[in-house]
């Protein structure tokens, strides 16, 4: 499967990619919404339905919903089981980002083309 042209569907694929190489606590599940659903918020991630949703604001350009995705899908890796809440970008939370960062920016990821169902 070729590496997709449209942006949401490119950014679709590299979220499956994600899901290949990274283990959440939870699935996810990535939407893209529009500037009034967005809550104010680029991307966030919140627990919805037993999934890890990740919502992503649609508008942003390519380059930007790539950046995005890394933040919040490290938010993923980084959920917490436990009840004690934790810093938002603590020390976990960087390690979960450099893995993702050095797999998508420097080890090809970014290359990479993953069927997806959507
Ligand atoms: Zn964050």
């Amino acid at each position: 499967m070729p590496r997709a042209r449209k942006k949401l569907d490119r950014i679709r694929q590299v979220h499956s990619w994600m899901q290949s190489r990274f283990r959440t606590p939870h699935p996810t599940v990535l939407r893209f919404v529009s500037p009034e659903a967005s809550e104010g918020s680029l991307g966030f991630v919140e627990l919805h339905r037993g999934k890890l949703r990740i919502s992503l604001l649609k508008t942003c350009t390519h380059q930007h919903l790539q950046d995005l995705l890394i933040h919040e899908y490290s938010h993923a890796m980084d959920w917490s089981h436990h009840r004690a809440p934790r810093p938002d970008h603590g020390p976990h939370f960087g390690v979960c980002y450099s893995e993702v960062y050095r797999a998508y920016i420097d080890e090809g990821g970014w290359k990479e083309s993953y069927e997806c169902k959507w």
